[in-house]
């Protein structure tokens, strides 16, 4: 175990089981997932919708619940020197992890907010079910340096959250979020639905915030441009699996996969009017997965032996690829190592 890391998994499966007529549909949202995630790092997972990120998210916060099921693998936690695994926890030991050392921004700030309490009441109530002895004068007095010290308007704390704008609810959100100091942190889709100059107050509140407690955020968005401005390293999903892993500069300078590839492509660059490209076709159905690697329908650099194999994962130094046009010279990186 090395000593930096927070979070690590291995081979990890969680499937959705549905009961349709017939039988049962499986969706292999995650499907083999290998990560290792740092103390001290913005750790990104980029893709389209429906690739099964936000379901790898939910499954390392052990949020598992039917019809998603962990069918292999596990996650394991470091905390205080410890590696264990968060799913041989009792109910009590997980709770007491997530008030203590993770916490989850969702999807849709709105969720977590009582549409009938101000948010100096949300304030409250969070912190009188994490700390004992305190007055309801003390919680509010916490409350409003936490805000302060976030740089977010004081005067929040006396709204409703339907006065708030979309983009001054998230960022309460995920101050909330960050109130007990959580070594590790999710953020789902932060950005989501919310206009380009609000998104940066989003960003800027995630860097803030690891940048004053040294603590891990992983952020799950579809959207490039932010990875670009906010993660240290990044992985790309695709079908349920990790296709691509590399410090973010390193992935923008050089993408190896394709699918990557066409996602930096399709960004917008300054000054450049030339046409952009996407990957064509449409993501696969997690339910019926090509065989192989499964981008080879969209591929255009395909080979037969991508229709027929699932590709190994290359090591080229700290990036790594899945991607069969890629395997020999992981192979070779890989002897020169070891
Ligand atoms: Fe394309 Fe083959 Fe690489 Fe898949 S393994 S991305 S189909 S070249």
């Amino acid at each position: 175990m090395k000593k930096d890391v927070v979070l690590r998994t291995e081979n990890l499966k969680a499937y959705y089981v549905l009961e349709v007529p017939g039988g049962q549909k499986v969706v292999r949202a995650v499907d083999g997932v290998d990560l290792t995630i740092r103390r001290n790092e913005i750790y990104g997972i980029a893709g389209e919708s429906g690739c099964g990120k936000s379901t790898l998210m939910k499954t390392l916060y052990a949020w598992v619940q039917r019809p998603l099921r962990l069918v292999e693998g596990t996650v394991y936690y470091t905390k205080d020197g410890q590696e264990f695994d968060v799913y041989a926890l009792s109910k009590q030991e997980l709770r007491r992890l997530r008030w203590q050392f993770i916490a989850y921004v969702p999807q849709g700030a709105m969720s977590i907010f009582n549409p009938v309490t101000k948010i100096k009441e949300t304030y409250r109530d969070f912190l009188s079910s994490h700390l004992r002895g305190k007055t309801v004068e003390e919680m509010f007095a916490i409350a409003k340096e936490h805000i302060e010290r976030l740089g977010l308007p004081v005067s929040i704390l006396e709204a409703y959250p339907h006065q708030l704008s979309g983009g001054m609810r998230q960022r309460v959100a995920i101050a909330l979020a960050a109130l007990l100091r959580p070594s590790v942190m999710f953020a789902d889709e932060p950005t989501t639905a919310l206009d380009v100059v609000v998104q940066r107050g989003v960003v800027q509140l995630l860097k803030d915030i690891q940048e004053s407690l040294h603590n891990t955020i992983i952020l799950v968005t579809h959207d490039m441009g932010i990875h670009a401005n906010v993660t240290d390293r990044l992985a790309i999903m695709y079908a349920g699996r990790i296709i691509e892993e590399a410090a973010t500069e390193e992935i923008f300078q050089k993408p190896l996969h394709p699918y990557t590839q066409f996602l930096i492509n399709s960004l917008p660059q300054f000054g450049d009017t030339g046409e952009r490209v996407s990957a064509p076709g449409q993501p696969p159905s997690l339910a019926h997965l090509p065989t192989g690697c499964a981008f080879h329908p969209r591929c255009p650099q395909a080979m037969p032996i991508c229709r027929e194999q699932v590709p190994e994962t290359a090591f080229i130094g700290e990036h790594r690829v899945a991607c069969w046009l890629h395997a020999e010279r992981g192979a070779v990186e890989h002897a020169a190592h070891s």
